[in-house]
């Protein structure tokens, strides 16, 4: 599955699947291609106009969030860059400048390790375009130059309207961030339309409201090598389940296969975790924990959790162990026979 912003912008209706009404059934499906991923809707006990209506008002929130914060397509963002760059202030809308401070706040509870300023080095690696990176690696000497201009989410200079940077290495790449804002932005459309039983699910990464008739959504976590599902979880109320995986984005050189989370302390692909699935409440949240979790690893997951208020994590190393929370371990139903070597551990 290709990741946020990482095909050409097509938003689209490609299909309209069942749309059951008799009172067995009402659960109304439809499948989006935004951000260059497919999008499943479902939601359950609604009509099938005000489904199809909601699916189109959802359709032109993705598109509108995809124009705006796409990291390399003309956007507001690479505009954003440019202005900041050469220095110069930034008037902002509200609602821009809430994306951005709570970007902010999430980097900053990461310890870094989510760090969406590191654009340039997102960009060095090749992974700021449509098609998949061919390699070679870059110049190490290229990586170093750029981790000694320390880009980061600190040296933005925020208020109520306006934005400005105080280091001009700062390039923004919301690709661990957009998809998740996206996905809380569009649940409060169908919530404002009248639905409390839906799921949003781009690629995997979802929100989930309320329950699928007289039992609770089921969802499937994909394993990180075969193809497939390693587990599965029931939500319950209004929860986001968000995974980020090596497997997601990648290229091969030489031999060795380079990924798409970037450590941006060595500026490498993180090393030794295959994946990280989060639940939290919001979307936003879970997709920047993912991310980061990714780069924490299993020496610093738990630490980095705890910072970040999330408890409920499922980590799988490059041995295929899993680490869970306790609060995870609950909840995960393993798919696999055998199931894998599990290690619990609470966030600290
Ligand atoms: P996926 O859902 O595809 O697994 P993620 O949510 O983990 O993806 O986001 C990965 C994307 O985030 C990368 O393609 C890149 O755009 C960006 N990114 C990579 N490394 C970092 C990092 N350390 N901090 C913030 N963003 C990152
Ligand atoms: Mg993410």
């Amino acid at each position: 599955m290709q990741k946020l912003y990482h095909t050409a912008l097509c938003v689209c209706i490609v299909l309209i699947a069942t749309g059951c009404s008799d009172n067995e059934s009402k659960l109304h499906q439809a499948r989006l291609v935004a951000f260059g991923t497919l999008v499943d809707i479902s939601t359950w006990g609604v009509d099938d106009d005000v489904a199809e209506q909601a699916v189109a008002a959802v359709e032109s929130t993705f598109n509108k969030i995809d124009h705006t914060w796409h990291a390399w397509h003309p956007s507001d963002l690479t505009q954003i860059d440019t202005q900041l760059a050469k220095g110069e202030q930034v008037e902002l809308d509200a609602d821009k400048i809430a994306f951005f401070k709570k970007a902010m706040r999430l980097a900053d509870a990461s310890g870094e390790l989510f760090n969406p300023a590191i654009g340039k080095l997102i960009a060095l690696w090749g992974f700021n375009q449509d098609d998949r990176p061919q390699g070679p690696p870059p110049d190490p000497a290229a990586i170093t130059s750029l981790l000694a201009l320390h880009p980061s989410m600190d040296d933005l200079i925020i208020t109520d309207t306006t934005l400005k940077s105080s280091n001009p290495a700062v390039r923004f790449d919301f690709g661990g961030y957009a998809k998740g804002y996206a996905i809380d932005q569009a649940m409060a459309v169908l919530r404002a339309r009248g639905i409390d039983n839906a799921i949003i699910n781009a690629g995997g990464d979802l929100r989930a409201i309320g329950v699928h008739g007289d039992r609770p959504w089921r969802i499937g976590i994909r394993h990180p090598r075969n193809p497939g599902i390693i587990a599965s979880v029931e939500t319950s109320g209004d929860e986001s389940v968000f995974t980020s995986g090596t497997y997601e984005r990648f290229f091969e050189y030489d031999g060795v296969t380079y990924h798409h989370i970037i450590d941006p302390r060595d500026g490498y692909p993180a090393k030794h975790t295959l994946s990280v699935t989060i639940i939290y409440d919001d979307a936003a949240t879970a997709d920047t924990a993912a991310t980061a979790l990714v780069v924490a690893g299993p020496e610093l997951w738990q630490k980095t959790a705890a910072q970040m208020g999330i408890t409920q994590v499922m980590l799988i190393d490059d041995q295929l162990t899993v680490y869970m929370t306790p609060a995870m371990a609950k909840r995960i139903h393993f798919e696999i026979d055998p199931p894998p070597k599990v290690i619990i551990g609470d966030v600290s």
